[in-house]
């Protein structure tokens, strides 16, 4: 008896796909995508276009005024919900020591994980659809119009309103996160569907908020299947569909034009002879995938993208490789779905995300939880700046693609490289508790949190 998967055997699957024997040994691999066409042409041929996403950066720009009352952290950026951006060279130094090769070019950190509301990349696509839904239920009740000043929301006759209605979501943390503090600001009644893998505080915080939390022994995909099934059976209940939602994609692509500015300020150039390499880290795919779409809209051929994902959970490279797409899950092959990088912890990926990166993904990568671990404490060591796990499968990155000639000679980068700019999304780790960090660090950095505030994004909001 031969157990197949998506039809054919492992034996077959090895000889066609000659890289699924190493990544099925949890091997790091760096995979560059064949399919890849000029953004130009990836675009086009989309479900998805520019004017999708334009439309969703005005939604947040109405919902500021909303954002600035209600969370007021959010009012230096005027209720915007938007991340730093900080070079840190010390530890573009470290790596090149760690690795003995230095990398051409500039290594920047986008601080996702210092979003204000929730602390990671969820409070991009997660705040979004929970804003983009209640816009809908008072727009098509009479209650709104899109003239109005939305802070009014904030006044009890809309927490009223939105009391009547439920929204839900699965998740490993921070989807839950962000969908339950939005959600029940807004006076929604939210219940979140977490993995095995979701942390205590995460679920502690959002039961505080009054959200309820549904546990599972399982892992992400059952948390998401058991809160689509029961949702279906409620007409009032909306829900946030992390393997299927555009509306997700959507808010997280709103970051290209974003970043755009920002790289503006700064004095960035992006250009053909200054390239743009985007480390992105992947779990279902939503968040990197809206990402990536976000930043080929704004920086066209200039910006490679590239997903990062845990060695033991590699469900997005699996889809795009054997071009299965959410028909392969990483247990299919013997891995084992588990990591230190619990964001990543997802045994398949979002079809509705995967199907989409085919043309316009450069490449992804796979990186070990113990080189993770150590990057975590590598960049407290040289930036004084903590991220959680997941967030940190970027860092790997940059030795990756510059130790990949076919890469380099194919796309013309190898002359250029000197200016590139390498950016790792920094994807969550501000709200994670003093303890949880110190479980995280070695035992001789501890007492770094004695003598450095952690006043980079700190702790909670
Ligand atoms: C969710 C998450 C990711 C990945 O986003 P997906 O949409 O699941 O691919 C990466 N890092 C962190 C910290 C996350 O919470």
């Amino acid at each position: 008896m031969h157990q197949t998967i998506a039809g054919r055997t492992k034996e077959q699957w090895f000889s066609s796909h000659p890289l699924l024997e190493r990544i099925v040994a949890g091997e790091e691999v760096f995979w560059a995508n064949p399919e890849t066409v000029t953004a130009a042409t990836a675009l086009s041929q989309l479900d998805i276009q520019a004017a999708d996403v334009f439309d969703a950066a005005e939604r947040l720009r109405r919902f500021a005024p909303y954002i600035r009352t209600v969370f007021p952290q959010t009012e230096p950026d005027g209720g915007i919900i938007e991340s730093p951006l900080r070079a840190i060279p010390s530890m573009q130094r470290a790596l090149s020591r760690e690795r003995d090769t230095a990398f051409p070019g500039r290594l920047l950190l986008k601080c996702d994980s210092e979003l204000p509301i929730s602390g990671s990349i969820k409070a991009r696509g997660g705040i979004y659809e929970v804003l983009k839904h209640a816009e809908h239920l008072a727009l098509e009740h009479g209650l709104l119009s899109r003239s109005d000043e939305y802070a009014r929301l904030s006044e009890p006759r809309f927490s009223d309103f939105f009391s009547r209605y439920r929204i839900a979501v699965g998740s490993t943390g921070n989807l839950g996160l962000s969908i339950g503090i939005m959600g029940a600001t807004l006076g929604f009644q939210v219940t979140v569907h977490m993995s095995a893998d979701a942390k205590a505080w995460k679920k502690e915080l959002l039961r505080a908020k009054g959200v309820r939390v549904v546990e599972y022994e399982d892992d992400y995909g059952r948390a998401v299947a058991e809160g689509r099934s029961q949702a279906a059976t409620d007409p009032g209940c909306h829900f946030v569909d992390d393997e299927n939602s555009r509306d997700l994609f959507l808010g997280y692509a709103v970051a290209g034009e974003r970043l755009k500015r920002q790289f503006a300020e700064q004095g960035i150039t992006v250009d053909a002879d200054h390239p743009l390499l985007a480390y992105l880290p992947c779990g279902v795919g939503g968040g990197p995938g809206g990402v990536a779409f976000g930043l080929k809209l704004a920086f066209g051929d200039h910006v490679h993208c590239f997903f990062a994902e845990p060695t033991h959970a590699p469900a997005m490279l699996l889809g795009l490789y054997t071009k299965e797409y959410d028909r392969v899950s990483v247990q299919d092959f013997g891995l084992d779905n588990r990591t230190a990088a619990d964001g990543l912890a997802v045994g398949r990926a979002s079809g509705f995300v995967a199907r989409r990166m085919g043309p316009l993904l450069d490449g992804a990568y796979t990186v070990d939880d113990t080189t993770m671990l150590r990057d975590l404490a590598r960049l407290w060591q040289t930036e004084a700046l903590f991220l959680e796990p997941s967030a940190l499968a970027g860092m790997a990155g940059p030795h990756r693609v510059v130790e990949a000639p076919e890469y380099l000679a194919r796309h013309g980068l190898r002359d250029v490289l000197d200016q590139a700019t390498h950016l790792v999304w920094g994807t969550g780790g501000s709200m994670v508790p003093e303890g949880e960090r110190r479980e995280l660090l070695p035992e001789n950095d501890i007492e770094k949190f004695q003598n450095c505030s952690l006043d980079h994004g700190g702790l909670g909001n």
